[in-house]
């Protein structure tokens, strides 16, 4: 069996539904399952919906209108027969959320938060699997929710492995042509739950190690994973072949390939992904798996912008030492900021931190009560796997270098914006 995962940028729009359902005709679609995200920015729109209800928002209206709108275009522009069951069924879908919405008595955020947001992938799957149908490509919609169980963490839910691997194993028809949400799960209780913001390819994942798929394949808008992103450096190539286990360093240090979260189940089943276009599905893409780390063998470049460098010393020259760190990084936790790039001396201690959340200015003063601090603000950090001459003169080109750390082939330059 094999698993795709459609992003919500693949059916964004009408166009979008047809194009997926000319890659299924172009690539097979025999003992395939299908897994599609909310179309375009509809999980953004539902997360506007559940924040601005909860806020008793006057713009809580305008949101909910902006969800039912953007479906119905989609519906408009693919059927002219606006009797067509699939109105009914999406409409019934936004008239269940209302529903919800209306009655619902629960104060708790994630867990309405779960209820609300599914909306996106429900109707997304249901638009789909009816058009399908409709052009002659029979499928089943499933219901991702009887399949994928997690715990109640409403907003990130942790899979039931062993409940999960029971439900599909008895549940899924591997024949058919299976239709599913991306995203969601539920709990004990059958309410929703989500794996977390981009959680569709861990859907996939899941799915392809419960059913021992032969692959996985997530199709996207450009031609697969590539070497650099190409709004900062030019000349970016295309990765044919990532190891499972590059990829996850290539993850760790900031680059948007896989996350590490999809690519563990894959890893312990040696199940191969591949990262391919929608727009050219013939072509061969990228494929992650067991094997040669990388092919071609070339710099990775990867780029974090707006970062901290931090430098901090001992007010009394004492030497950097494990109390000092321990303190240092309790605190970082405490104030959820990440760690990028550390570098140590004998009395001095720099990291290159990221404040996501702006609290550094209410770390600073607790930091200040026993260190000596200096910090820059709005510096790049750039990270190069396998780095060569050629990659380093790229990345230090007429730059103001203010930290610079080699490890493993690895070169990471701390630099002014
Ligand atoms: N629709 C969800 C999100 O945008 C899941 C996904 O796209 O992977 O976060
Ligand atoms: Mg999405």
């Amino acid at each position: 069996m094999k698993i795709f995962k459609f992003g919500g940028a693949s059916v964004k729009d009408a166009e979008g539904v047809k194009n997926v359902l000319s890659v299924l005709k172009q690539v097979g679609h025999e003992n395939v399952l299908v897994v599609i995200s909310a179309m375009g920015k509809m999980t953004n729109a539902l997360e506007l919906v559940n924040q601005t209800y909860f806020e008793k928002s006057s713009e809580f209206n305008a949101a909910l209108q902006e969800v039912k709108k953007y479906h119905n275009q989609i519906l408009m522009d693919l059927y002219e027969d606006e009797n067509h069951e699939v109105f009914y069924d999406v409409n019934s879908h936004l008239s269940d959320l209302e529903y919800f919405l209306r009655s619902n008595k629960s104060p708790n955020y994630n867990f309405v938060y779960g209820q609300i947001i599914g909306y996106g992938e429900i109707i997304s799957t249901t638009i789909v699997s009816h058009y399908f149908n409709e052009q002659g490509l029979k499928n089943k919609w499933i219901d991702v929710r009887d399949f994928i169980k997690t715990d109640a963490n409403y907003r990130e839910g942790n899979v039931d492995w062993d409940q999960t691997q029971k439900l599909i194993t008895k549940g899924i028809e591997k024949k058919s042509l299976n239709i599913t949400q991306g995203f969601l799960g539920s709990d004990e209780n059958n309410f929703t739950t989500t794996l977390g913001r981009e959680g569709s390819d861990y859907t996939a994942a899941i799915f392809a190690y419960c059913l021992n798929a032969e692959s996985v394949t997530i199709w996207k808008d450009v031609p697969g994973v590539m070497n650099a992103d190409p709004r900062f450096f030019e000349n970016a190539l295309l990765l044919n072949q990532i190891s499972y286990r590059e990829a996850i360093e290539l993850a760790f240090y900031g680059a948007s390939v896989i996350h590490p979260k999809t690519l563990q189940p894959l890893q312990r089943k040696e199940i191969p992904l591949f990262v391919k276009s929608f727009i050219n599905p013939l072509l061969e893409g990228t494929q992650v798996s067991k094997g040669a780390d990388l092919d071609p063998e070339i710099p990775c470049f990867i780029i974090k912008k707006n970062q901290l460098l931090l430098s901090l010393s001992s007010i009394d020259f004492s030497f950097m030492m494990e109390d000092h760190m321990s303190e240092i990084f309790a605190l970082f936790a405490k104030y959820k900021i990440k760690v990028n790039l550390i570098q140590n001396s004998a009395i001095s201690f720099s990291v290159c931190i990221e404040d996501k959340y702006g609290n550094f200015d209410v770390l600073k003063p607790h930091l200040a009560k026993k260190f000596v601090i200096s910090f820059n603000e709005n510096v790049s950090l750039y990270t190069v796997r396998h780095f060569n001459e050629e990659a380093k003169e790229i990345v230090e080109k007429n730059k103001t270098i203010l930290l610079k750390q080699i490890s493993h082939g690895t070169l990471q330059v701390v630099t002014k914006e």
